[in-house]
């Protein structure tokens, strides 16, 4: 098997994207959810490619720097452990993600796990769907503590996926007797860095049909309607020209059970929006009584090999063989005894993880110079280092946010593309050039933002030396000015 390598398009782990540093690789992680072995396969990888690994913000591994081709050995290893799809012209298409919480959070209303691997299923069987654009992607919350959907009033949880499907209680006494549960998801479309809630509730047991349909219809718009720069059309492209309307017209008349006739009468309440960004950060108690799960901030979303192969170890000596990665490039391990978490909390310091909430976990950068040549700088370095900064001067600060009513994102972007974070960031460090005593350097524009636009305000622009002390003083002003109005 070669690999497929080609310019200008989406990394996957049969298609490895030439950048700066060797070639980008991702693996899909559907739900984030990692085996023990897939976790040990992955870190012999890394030794033998000697580079860097990352959780995205999709939940997925994506390694940095690769010189080599994976060999046939690899793949058919990857595949044999579910971490390659069969089909190769697939496995480029974006993970799905879900509520990494899944099946342990005691708010739930639902385990998405299962619904997960039949919509994964479902991708790996309909190799058609490689006709749409890499970015098509699927979204599933759980309605628990940690959502990815609609519902954060957090703008930078929210995680924009072409169809994203968000657990929510509903009334069936009165309208819908016979309907098998108090349960339905809502549907919502997303379009250009925003999501479009429908008022469309699916039944679970109807998820599968009705995102195969929505499919069916998307990839006809897409033949019916080739891009004019050799992109493939996406969702928001379709939005834009039909409407959510004439989009779900189509696709009801592909389905037994027409999304409105079934439920258009159902009451149904949304959820209480999450309150707490870091809310899934350090130990917390599973809805199994004796259990509790760890999560772990991770530094730019990193690991190295030997932590990836520490993590499962750890999670088959104290845990279910099993962790999990999130969209907030952190990693929670779950289904640990409770009176075990303090043995497995020294074992995870001597890998260099600990629990809780510190600056790591607020950072996020893109891969910036040298992988990007898009870059105009280091991001990661700079983000490393402004943790770094933050972590000395301001020790104290995330412990009152971690209770949360003022979330604090950062996002170091090097070009205006902001491939780490499409949601809205308070703080957000745009790298340019400029001009210092004739002479052209990298730097910075440092934006603030409202919740909905990141780049609302601009308040500096200049060399990356001068903006730790500067973020600094602008929290603490934040912070003066959230107490004074408490
Ligand atoms: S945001 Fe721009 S500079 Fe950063 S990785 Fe994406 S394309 Fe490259």
């Amino acid at each position: 098997m070669n690999w497929l390598v080609k310019e200008n398009v989406c990394p996957g782990l049969f298609y490895g994207t030439p950048a700066q540093d060797g070639f980008l690789v991702r693996i899909r992680t559907p739900g984030g959810i990692l085996e023990a072995q897939q976790g040990r396969e992955i870190a012999t990888l890394l030794d033998q490619w000697a580079t860097t690994i990352q959780v995205t913000n999709r939940a997925n591994l994506q390694i940095r720097g690769v010189q080599e081709s994976p060999t046939l050995a690899n793949f058919q290893t990857l595949q044999k452990l579910g971490l390659a799809a069969s089909n190769p012209s697939i496995d480029h298409l974006r993970n799905i993600m879900g509520s990494p919480t899944a099946g342990i959070d005691s708010q739930e209303l639902v385990d998405t796990r299962e619904l997960i691997k039949e919509l994964d299923n479902f991708i790996q069987n309909h190799p058609e769907i490689a006709a749409l654009s890499p970015k098509f992607s699927i979204g599933i919350d759980g309605g628990g503590a940690v959502g990815i959907g609609t519902r954060s009033s957090v703008a930078w949880e929210h995680r924009y996926n072409e169809i994203q499907l968000s657990a929510i209680a509903v009334n069936n006494q009165q309208n819908q007797p016979n309907a098998t549960s108090n349960l339905a998801f809502r549907l919502a479309l997303g379009g250009d860095k925003q999501l479009e809630q429908t008022d469309i509730l699916i039944a679970p047991e109807n998820c599968l049909s009705v995102v195969a349909a929505l499919v069916i219809v998307y990839l006809d718009y897409v033949q019916q309607n080739p891009s004019i720069n050799g992109k493939k059309n996406r969702m928001k492209h379709l939005l834009k020209d039909w409407g959510v309307e004439k989009y779900l017209e189509q696709v009801n008349s592909q389905l037994n059970h027409p999304l409105e006739q079934t439920f258009s009468s159902r009451s149904w309440s949304p959820l209480e929006p999450t309150a707490q960004p870091y809310s899934y950060l350090g130990i917390h108690d599973q809805k199994q009584a004796e259990l509790a799960y760890v999560g772990l901030p991770l530094r730019l979303g990193k690991l190295t090999a030997d932590q990836l192969r520490g993590l499962g170890e750890l999670s088959e000596t104290f845990g279910s063989s099993q962790f999990r990665l999130t969209p907030w490039q952190t990693v929670i391990l779950p289904d640990i005894p409770k009176e075990k978490v303090p043995d497995l909390l020294l074992k995870l310091a001597s890998l260099g993880l600990s629990a809780g909430v510190g600056w790591d976990a607020v950072i996020v950068a893109c891969a910036g110079k040298p992988g990007c040549g898009r870059s105009a700088t280091a991001t990661q370095i700079h983000g490393a280092i402004l943790a770094d900064y933050l972590q000395q001067v301001l020790p104290e600060y995330l412990g009152d946010r971690s209770t949360g009513n003022i979330p604090v994102n950062i996002h170091l972007t090097g070009c205006d593309k902001s491939c780490a974070q499409p949601s809205p960031a308070e703080i957000t460090l745009l790298g340019t050039t400029i001009e210092q005593n004739g002479e052209l350097i990298e730097g910075y524009k440092v934006y603030l933002g409202d919740g909905k636009q990141s780049l609302k305000s601009q308040i500096f622009t200049g060399e990356f030396a001068k903006i730790p002390s500067l973020i600094a003083k602008i929290l603490t002003t934040l912070k003066v000015d959230s107490q004074q109005d408490e």
